[in-house]
């Protein structure tokens, strides 16, 4: 349930204030937030273990946010909001100095014991961080109270089984907001509209018409300073689990009956129990993996993944993955849905390509295998939008060429009225809104999938590396496709 009021009270907790995330992202979101008028009354506590003040926190959180938009006043405003305590998330101690802390700033700024907990922070700390706000009464305030938490959640259903249980020990489901910062993409949230708003769409959209849906996220970067935790992770876990499976899931569920928070996660949460779950000797039948060797990208010559550091001259970790999903109930029947997603790749892109069965008998083309399908590709990143391909007459008599209609979102203003993923939720969150956020059951549902895929190459060493950098990845990915007599559709512009 949404809170009627669009101004939400609150103080912060930011858990990991030094960090990474919250520089990139935390702060700016806050910022824009700000900027916008959507937040008034609201403190920020800053808490690592780095001995920062005050002083040094808001220079931090300042130098982070200028290249938005700078305008002294604001950010001062901005930044005075801004509390460092110094807290070592191990000490219990640590935890009533911050509640006392807490506190105060409620008075001054009249956030009426509303509490944002937002751990920005490595996952091993989580059940810690949860049951020491529960222990220390941080959980005790008049007003509500929020826990935010980062990927990943576990790295396999068992872990995160023991993750979610510590968490649930101190947090009630509705006050965990588990972020899948995909749910915060303009173009990602527009799934739901362009099916359930167009009739042209929504009732083609089954196995009658639909021949298969393709889902490309590409980075054409590899894994840079990231490499001791990407290791630990791979391509499968650090994106298939999370976000392959949500965008499987908003394109597949069938139309909510409204768009509550509980009614859109329970017709995700059906597709996720429908997806056809893969015996692990059968993985390669559904499922291909790779990892990066040397290769070009844009002209340079660049290493393969395990000459990136010498701790990964052994790796076995995959830095592609590419799977055939089927998903058995009426609407998909024998539809695949095909993911893929990898590093190091000729194109940076995230899209989805929703390929309509060909007519049966196409009098415009002479030859079959030049027939073009009908297609409807939703552009994510980098650029937004949608376009459909149709076909339309060619100068010839008697002969067809396909045609695009395109819409693009307009990008030009990357300023303060273009809000990113991390805005949006941090927004939802303090609104209440967690229909954009990850519920247990569909993070339990895709990592049991996911665990059988995993299960099934660790029966075999990979012949790794298998796609050269620069490339679209091993061609066991074509295969996976052509042997349903598929292809994948280009993902460049
Ligand atoms: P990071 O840069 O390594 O930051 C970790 C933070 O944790 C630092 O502020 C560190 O501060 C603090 N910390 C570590 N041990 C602590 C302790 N015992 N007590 C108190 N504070 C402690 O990591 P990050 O990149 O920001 O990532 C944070 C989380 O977000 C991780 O779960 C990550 O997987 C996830 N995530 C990050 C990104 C991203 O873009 N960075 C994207 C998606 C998900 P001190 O050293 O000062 O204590």
């Amino acid at each position: 349930m949404v809170e009627e009021q669009l101004k939400p009270k609150a103080v912060i907790v930011i858990f990991g204030a030094t960090g990474d995330l919250a520089k990139r992202k935390l702060y700016p979101s806050l910022y824009r937030m700000f900027r916008s008028g959507k937040i008034e009354d609201f403190a920020v506590i800053g808490a690592a273990r780095r001995p920062w003040t005050n002083e040094s926190y808001r220079e931090n959180v300042e130098q982070s946010v200028k290249n938005i938009d700078m305008r002294d006043k604001d950010l001062q405003a901005f930044s005075s909001r801004f509390f460092y305590q110094p807290v070592d998330v191990t000490n219990s101690a640590s935890y009533q100095d911050l509640n006392s802390l807490i506190q105060e700033l409620e008075e001054d700024f009249h956030t009426e014991g509303n509490r944002v907990f937002y751990l920005a922070m490595a996952p091993e700390f989580f059940g810690i961080i949860a049951k020491n706000l529960k222990l220390h009464g941080l959980k005790d305030s008049a007003g509500w109270k929020r826990l935010v938490i980062e990927k990943p959640f576990g790295h396999d259903l068992p872990s995160a089984k023991q993750l979610n249980e510590e968490i649930r020990s101190a947090f009630d489901e509705d006050q965990i907001y588990r972020i899948d910062h995909y749910l915060g993409k303009e173009m990602v949230q527009n799934i739901e509209v362009i099916r359930f708003a167009n009739g042209l769409f929504e009732h083609l959209w089954n196995n009658r018409f639909i021949s298969n849906i393709q889902i490309t996220s590409s980075e054409s970067l590899g894994v840079e300073e990231r490499a001791r935790y990407y290791d630990h992770s791979g391509a499968t876990r650090d994106m298939a689990q999370n976000h392959m499976m949500q965008m499987v899931a908003l394109l597949a569920m069938e139309p909510p009956i409204n768009l509550t928070t509980e009614e859109v996660r329970s017709e995700k949460i059906k597709v996720l129990r429908a997806m056809r779950s893969v015996n692990p000797e059968d993985v390669d039948a559904y499922f291909v993996r790779g990892q990066y060797g040397p290769g070009q990208i844009a002209g340079s010559e660049v290493t393969g993944y395990r000459e990136e550091t010498e701790e990964l001259q052994d790796s076995d970790t995959e830095t592609y993955v590419a799977g055939k999903i089927m998903i058995d109930n009426y609407r998909w029947a024998g539809v695949p849905f095909y993911i893929r997603t990898g590093k190091r790749l000729a194109v940076k892109s995230t899209k989805i390509v929703v390929e309509f069965q060909n007519i049966p008998m196409n009098l415009y083309y002479e030859n079959k295998d030049d027939q073009h399908p009908n297609l409807l590709v939703i552009n994510i990143q980098p650029e937004e939008g949608v376009t459909l391909y149709l076909n339309a007459k060619k100068d010839k008599v008697g002969h067809a060429e396909p045609i695009k209609l395109s819409y693009r979102n307009n990008l030009t203003d990357h300023g303060i009225n273009t809000p990113e993923a991390y805005e949006k939720l941090l927004y939802d969150c303090l609104l209440g809104d967690a229909t954009n956020f990850t519920h247990w059951d569909e993070v339990a549902l895709s990592w049991s999938f996911i665990d059988s895929i995993l299960a099934g190459w660790r029966m075999k060493r990979p012949a790794f590396p298998n796609y050269a950098s620069g490339t679209m990845g091993p061609d066991a990915a074509n295969k996976l496709l052509s042997k349903n007599g598929h292809h994948w559709w280009p993902v460049e512009e």
